[in-house]
């Protein structure tokens, strides 16, 4: 394509020039879904957050963040794509969509009482056994490049779920309000997104609902308000980096894989509110993190893996801080 034809087609918004995660985007928006850009390659937000607002623009009355901005809005998903192959993310709050996160155990048995489960999908089966209500179900279903499973369902009408971790069992975690999911044919390192199954998005079973009602579902996780004034958020941002690099420093052999996921997870949350860059966080996990390798056979490849799920995790749970540094597009 030359340039010239480029440039028509984006001021006509015609999309020769989006490609296929562009186009993937458009095709979520017309299925009723609110989609935003992720950075290339990764899980992570790319709208520019609260810090980098200049108060214009969308911000006029006041910053807005990717869960607010989410849109269906074919302009300007097509503006965003053009600029850049983004990755693409699906709030699952505007979608009106539960998403049911089942992760691999990577070699680990669930503990009591979903013993010998190997992943969130066994956990999630004997879940609905107990419920009387044994899967599968034919819903859209997308594969993870981490071994997981990403089952879509439409939110229950009244009750706001919101997104939750490990509450519903080993391995499983809930997008709803507060939470977004990465979308095929998003692409990671490790690997792609993938739909396995096109089946059209069903409604979140009843027993799944009662077990995620607000009575019973736990502790709250989602986006912690935003308490801190402007100015004191970056030295509140390095307490906690700080706070988090030391307990991981200080952790006990016997208690390290549990510090290394705890500390990447809380640093993660705040990469994905856009506080904190991603491979700044790592940057200091890794460094916090030096001396647990080759202690008790521990290998440097395993210490990264458990902050690379930490980071994943935790980014997936954003936190934002008030005035807190942020990066790119507007
Ligand atoms: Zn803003």
């Amino acid at each position: 394509m030359t340039h010239e034809q480029q440039v028509k087609d984006s001021t006509s918004g015609r999309t020769g020039r989006l490609g296929y995660l562009g186009r993937a985007a458009l095709e979520a928006a017309e299925a009723g879904l609110s989609v935003f850009p992720l950075h290339p390659g990764s899980k992570y937000p790319a709208l520019h957050g609260q810090r980098d607002c200049d108060g214009k623009g969308v911000c006029a009355e006041g910053h807005l963040g990717w869960e607010q901005r989410a849109t269906r809005d074919p302009c300007q998903i097509t503006e965003w794509w053009n600029e850049r192959p983004w990755n693409l993310g699906i709030a699952t709050g505007p979608s009106g969509l539960v998403v049911i996160d089942l992760d691999d155990g990577r070699g680990k048995t669930a503990p009591e009482p979903w013993a010998g489960a190997r992943n969130g999908r066994e956990v999630l089966a004997q879940l609905a056994q107990a419920a009387g209500q044994p899967g599968p179900w034919a819903t859209h279903q997308v594969s993870t490049p981490s071994g997981g499973q990403h089952l879509y369902f439409r939110a229950p009408e009244g009750d706001e779920l919101r997104s939750s971790a490990g509450t519903l069992g080993w391995k499983i975690d809930v997008r709803a309000h507060g939470g977004f999911i990465v979308a095929a044919p998003s692409r990671r390192e490790v690997g792609t997104y993938r739909a396995v199954n096109r089946a059209s998005i069903a409604a979140l079973p009843v027993w799944l609902a009662e077990a995620l009602t607000p009575a019973e579902r736990g502790p709250v996780t989602g986006p912690l308000p935003t308490v801190r004034p402007r100015g004191r958020a970056e030295a509140f941002l390095a307490a906690i980096v700080r706070g988090e690099t030391a307990a991981l420093a200080a952790a006990e052999p016997g208690t390290r894989h549990r510090a290394r996921l705890k500390a990447a997870r809380k640093l993660g949350q705040l990469v994905g509110g856009g506080a904190l860059d991603g491979a700044e966080a790592r940057a200091h996990l890794l460094s916090a993190a030096e001396a647990h390798i080759g202690v008790e056979n521990t290998t440097r490849a395993e210490v990264e893996r458990d902050l690379d799920d930490g980071l994943a995790y935790g980014a997936q749970m954003p936190r934002e801080i008030d005035g807190a540094r942020d990066r790119v597009a507007r």
